[in-house]
């Protein structure tokens, strides 16, 4: 506790009464106004002074015994503190890193390893149009010899709405499409709920190369575990049973797009 043990309410009476009294005023201190204060107030005006001042955030965070430089910079409202600091390092990390992960599948899809999932078609539809601009024989000018440069200007909108699932990307362009969102009964928030997410049943989600590792490692764990459940536990065998048909679908369907050797018809 910051001020200790002891009766508020009268000690600042007191001190409030001598700071107004004559004897304040030859010192030159401010008046004190009327009006409710209390510790909690106390304690966030003395945050906010200490820590407007040369070196100040660092000694309120001593003196108001915070662990974190962070939480002193919250309490103070201290604008431009390492928290935003932090949060925009973030940010550009998060659109660098989502750039990044367009690119690699832009790039696999240009080698013919497609994006599956019930989303595969939007996207396959967004990268075909991206390529027709990038397309030598499309482009008017002579200049055509396109760098990454161009491919990442043209990817970057899309990357604005990639959302990492743990076994799938989620490209959220339409909350309402969202069956996190539906099933959450939140269908007009703004970012997805990750944590709820059905990628094999929903329209923004895809599945890539990438995934395939946690699917086939689901399809052998539900499998084992198929196998040793006893005959009379019919409930959860069906249950078992169905996340094992829909894991093995997904990486079936994740080699299927595949289509680096595929013969040509
Ligand atoms: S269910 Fe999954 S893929 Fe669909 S919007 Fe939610 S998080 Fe994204």
């Amino acid at each position: 506790m910051l001020f200790g043990r002891f009766t508020f309410g009268a000690r600042y009476k007191w001190f409030k009464n001598w700071v107004n009294s004559e004897a304040g005023q030859r010192l030159g201190l401010a008046l004190i106004p009327d009006g409710p204060v209390n510790l909690r107030m106390l304690r966030r005006t003395l945050a906010l002074e200490m820590a407007y001042r040369p070196g100040g955030v660092l000694a309120s965070k001593i003196h108001l015994k915070h662990i974190a430089v962070a939480s002193t910079e919250g309490y103070a409202s201290r604008p431009g503190g390492a928290q935003a600091e932090l949060l925009t390092e973030v940010n550009k990390h998060e659109s660098d890193r989502n750039l990044q992960l367009i690119l690699e599948e832009f790039q696999n899809y240009q080698q013919g390893i497609l994006p599956a999932g019930p989303g595969a078609r939007s996207l396959t539809e967004v990268f075909a149009s991206i390529d027709e601009k990038l397309d030598p024989a499309a482009a008017t000018a002579p200049k055509t010899q396109r760098s990454d440069h161009d491919v990442l200007n043209l990817l970057t909108k899309r990357a604005k709405v990639l959302h990492l699932g743990p076994a799938n990307y989620c490209w959220f362009t339409d909350p309402s499409r969202a069956l996190c969102l539906k099933l959450a009964g939140t269908p007009t928030a703004d970012r997805p709920l990750v944590g709820m997410c059905d990628s094999a049943r929903c329209p923004q989600a895809t599945h890539h190369p990438c995934h395939r590792p946690v699917w086939a490692e689901h399809v052998e764990r539900t499998g084992t575990f198929l196998g040793q459940l006893d005959t009379t536990r019919k409930t959860e065998r069906t249950r078992l049973q169905t996340d094992y048909d829909r894991a093995l679908r997904v990486v079936a369907e994740i080699d299927a797009a595949n289509t680096i050797n595929e013969e040509p018809a």
